[in-house]
C-alpha cells in the first residue's frame, strides 16, 4: 500500500491489459480511472493459457482464487503429429509447475479471465472505470501532468497515461512512431466446442499441440471443462476484415489450411465445425522485437500489453506479458508526482528486454512448429531425445 499521496493514474483501454494495470496500481494505493471506447467491458470467445510466471502475479493480486475456480488445471502439455497422430513429445503440467514454479499452469477462457480482472478492480478503492468513453488524444506536460482528451470532448487530467489501447493503439504514437503493426501472413480460426459434444477419448484435460508442415492446432480445455478451445493457425490470405476478430469461416477452409490430419484431429476438428458459431477467423499482425527503454515510454505516457509489443501467439504469453508489464509498472510507481517520467523510464528498462526476447522467441516457435522437410524430421528427432527439457520454458516461468 502507498502510504504517501497517491497518483491518478490514467488508463487507456479496458482489456486484459487495462484492467490488469488498473489492478495493479489500485492495490498500490493509487487512484485508478480506465477508459474503454466500448460501451461494455467484453472479451472475445476464446482461450488463454497462463504459465506460472503470470498465475504467481495474479495470486500476488488476491485473484488466483477467483480465476482458477473457472479455469482448467491441465495434466500436461502434448505435442502430436498432424497426420500420423503420433506423440512427438511431453510435459507434465498439473502439479510439476507448482513443484518448479511455485504456481500452477492454468487454461481460461478470456472473457472469464476478464470479468475476474474486473472484479477484482471493481473490488478496490478509489477505482473508476468509464464505458463508451474512447480516449482521443493525449498532452504530456511535466509540471501539468497528463490530459486526455475524450471522443466527447471531455478533457481528463492525471498524473500519469497507461496506453493499454492494444494491438491497433492510437495512442502508441505518444511514445513510439514506427508505423503499423505488420501482418505476418498467418490466419487463425478458432473455435469452442462443448466437452459434452466430443467423443470421451478427445476429451484430455491437457494442452495438445498439433504439428503439421506449415501449421498448427493447439486445443486444451477451459471453464471449469466445460468447453475445448481449439485454435488452428496456418499461412493464409488476408482476410475481408483485418481488425475483426470474428470473420466466419467455413470448415473446408479450416480443412484446406491443415491438409490431411489424424482420425483424433479430425474427430476435434469436425466437432468444432458442427458449434453454433462454427469457426471463427482472424488475422495475426505483430510488431519486430522491441528495441530499448525509449520504445515503451515517453514523459508521463507508459506503454504496455498489445499497444507496447504485440507477438505471434506461439509462446502463449501476450496477456501474460502485459500482466507482468502491469505488476512492474506498479512496482516502479512513485508518490511524488514530480518524479513520474524517471519512474517510467524504470518501468521501461525492467521490461524491454524480457518482452523482446518473448516476442523474438514466439516468432522463432512459430517457424519450429511449422517446419518441413529435413527441419522438421530434424525437430522431431531432437524432441524424441530431449523430451521434456526441451519444451520446459524455465528462463520465461521461473
Ligand atoms: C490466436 C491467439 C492466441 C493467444 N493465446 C494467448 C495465450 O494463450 N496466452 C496469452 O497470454 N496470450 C495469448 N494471446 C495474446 C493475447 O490475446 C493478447 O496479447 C492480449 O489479449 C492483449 O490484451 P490488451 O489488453 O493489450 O489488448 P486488447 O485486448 O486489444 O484490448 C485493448 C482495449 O482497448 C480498447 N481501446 C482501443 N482504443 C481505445 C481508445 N482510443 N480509448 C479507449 N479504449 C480503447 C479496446 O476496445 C480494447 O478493449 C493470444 C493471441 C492470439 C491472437
Amino acid at each position: 500500500m502507498n502510504s504517501q499521496s497517491p497518483l491518478q493514474i490514467l488508463i487507456a483501454g479496458g482489456g486484459i491489459a487495462g484492467l490488469a494495470t488498473g489492478v495493479a496500481c489500485a492495490t498500490a494505493g493509487h487512484l485508478v480511472r480506465v477508459y474503454e471506447r466500448s460501451q461494455h467491458f467484453t472479451e472475445a470467445g476464446a482461450g488463454i493459457q497462463l504459465g506460472p510466471n503470470v498465475t504467481r502475479i495474479l495470486r500476488d493480486w488476491s485473484l488466483l482464487d477467483a480465476v482458477q475456480a473457472l479455469a482448467v488445471q491441465p495434466d500436461c502439455l502434448l505435442i502430436r503429429d498432424t497426420k500420423s497422430g503420433r506423440s512427438l513429445g511431453q510435459l507434465s503440467l498439473k502439479g510439476r509447475a507448482d513443484a518448479r514454479y511455485g504456481a500452477p499452469y492454468l487454461t481460461v477462457h478470456r472473457a472469464d479471465l476478464h470479468a475476474c480482472l474486473l472484479a477484482g478492480l471493481r473490488e478496490r478503492a478509489d477505482v473508476f472505470c468509464h464505458t463508451g468513453r474512447a480516449v482521443v488524444n493525449a498532452t504530456d506536460d511535466d509540471t501539468e501532468g497528463v490530459t486526455l482528451t475524450l471522443a466527447d470532448d471531455q478533457m481528463v487530467q492525471g498524473d500519469v497515461l497507461v496506453a493499454a489501447d492494444g494491438l491497433w493503439s492510437e495512442l502508441r504514437s505518444l511514445a513510439c512512431q514506427d508505423g503499423a503493426p505488420v501482418a505476418t501472413g498467418h490466419v487463425a480460426y478458432r473455435a469452442l466446442i462443448k466437452t459434452s459434444d466430443l467423443p470421451p477419448h478427445l476429451r484430455a484435460s491437457a494442452v495438445t499441440v498439433w504439428l503439421g508442415p506449415h501449421v498448427h492446432v493447439v486445443q486444451y480445455p477451459v471453464r471449469g471443462g466445460e468447453l475445448m478451445n481449439v485454435v488452428v493457425i496456418a499461412a493464409g490470405e488476408p482476410l475481408a476484415d483485418a481488425f475483426d476478430w470474428s470473420n466466419r469461416a467455413p470448415t473446408r477452409a479450416v480443412y484446406q489450411a491443415v491438409g490431411g490430419v489424424c482420425v483424433d484431429l479430425a474427430g476435434t476438428l469436425d466437432a468444432a465445425g458442427a458449434t453454433d458459431n462454427g469457426w471463427l477467423a482472424w488475422q495475426l499482425f505483430d510488431r519486430p522485437p522491441v528495441a530499448g527503454p525509449d520504445s515503451l515510454y515517453k514523459g508521463r505516457v507508459a506503454l504496455l500489453g498489445d499497444a507496447a509489443h504485440p507477438m505471434r501467439p506461439y509462446l502463449a504469453q501476450g496477456a501474460g506479458m502485459a500482466i507482468e508489464d502491469a505488476n512492474a509498472l506498479a512496482t516502479v510507481l512513485p508518490s511524488d508526482p514530480s518524479a513520474v517520467s524517471q519512474s517510467l523510464f524504470r518501468y521501461a528498462n525492467i521490461r524491454w528486454a524480457r518482452v523482446a526476447r518473448v516476442q523474438q522467441k514466439a516468432k522463432q516457435n512459430g517457424d519450429v512448429f511449422h517446419a518441413t522437410g529435413l527441419k522438421r524430421l530434424g525437430r522431431d528427432l531432437a524432441m524424441r531425445m530431449l523430451g521434456s527439457r526441451l519444451i520446459d520454458q524455465p528462463w520465461l516461468y521461473g
